[in-house]
């Protein structure tokens, strides 16, 4: 006999089980299906280490999308005053870093043990070492063929995140389902990474390996005024993390290591 859940989402990270315990609390029975060996595990490494969990400021206008009122609803329904009052409920103590970043004073497992409980508040079943062999859609909803059993469900969410950090539990699962179901999808690419160069340009910023320094990074038309840091393999710090988002090979970047001063 399959078991039977009103709502199913693969993935048990940040979406995973916000999503999870959201529907927990409007009295669905969620089961949250994870693969790897436990939940949240890019929460455990965001922010280094201290999860840079939500920014004061946030507004659709910092989404990168193809449709970009996408993200209005989202955003609309629950704020970064949201996600604080929820931080402040579990007594987890915070700081605020720099324009509205707010992180853990801490540690990121006090966010992953947060969503947890909340989930468990909830009755969210979370099910980890969980393989997804396949999904098949039904009259009236879906069925789930896992490593632990068959699951059906009216309603079932792709939470499975992006490509990066596969050792994380990366995977480009949620991009194949979407294939499958007939939708199309776009090109993906690394957005706020840092830059890696070669030959005669790493030579030279490896020596200054470990410097940071305000700059403006400026690329198809986006300017950002953050600190840059050099790196033994490129450029780093978030001027850098943020023009990457803008940035495709070939495309010309142009850093300012002067902003508003002449060098002469
Ligand atoms: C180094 C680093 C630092 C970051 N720092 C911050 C920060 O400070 N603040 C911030 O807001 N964001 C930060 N981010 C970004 C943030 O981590 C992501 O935006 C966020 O974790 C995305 O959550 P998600 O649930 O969509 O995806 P993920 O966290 O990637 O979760 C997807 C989950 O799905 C699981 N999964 C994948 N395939 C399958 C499958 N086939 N079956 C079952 N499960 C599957 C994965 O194992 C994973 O647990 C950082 C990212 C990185 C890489």
């Amino acid at each position: 006999m399959p078991d039977k859940v009103d709502v199913a989402i693969i993935g048990g990270g940040a979406a995973g089980l916000m999503c999870g315990l959201t529907a927990g609390r409007r009295g669905k029975r969620v089961r949250v299906i994870e693969h790897a060996n436990r939940v949240g595990k890019k929460i455990l490494m965001s922010g280094g280490g201290r999860c840079n969990f939500t920014n004061t400021g946030t507004t659709p206008a910092n989404f990168l999308s193809a449709n970009p009122h996408y993200c209005k609803s989202a955003l609309a329904r629950f704020s970064p005053g949201d996600f604080i009052e929820m931080v402040d409920a579990h007594g987890i103590a915070w700081h605020e870093k720099e324009l509205g970043q707010l992180f853990c004073d801490d540690s990121s497992k006090q966010i992953v043990r947060m969503l947890l409980d909340e989930c468990a508040d909830a009755g969210v079943q979370v099910q980890t070492s969980c393989r997804i062999e396949g999904v098949q859609k039904m009259a009236d909803g879906f069925r789930l063929e896992t490593s632990s059993g068959t699951v059906e469900c009216p309603a079932l969410v792709v939470a499975t995140g992006g490509l990066s950090i596969p050792s994380m539990g990366a995977t480009g699962f949620g991009y194949e389902l979407a294939r499958q179901f007939g939708h199309s999808v776009r090109p993906t690419r690394a957005g706020l990474v840092p830059l890696t160069l070669s030959g005669t340009h790493q030579q030279r910023v490896q020596d200054l390996s470990g410097v940071a320094l305000p700059v403006e990074s400026r690329c198809n038309g986006q300017a950002f005024r953050a600190d840059m840091l050099f790196t033994h393999r490129g450029l780093s710090g978030p001027a850098i993390l943020q023009i990457s988002s803008y940035w495709q090979p070939g495309d010309d970047l142009r850093l300012d290591l002067l902003p508003d001063r002449d060098a002469l």
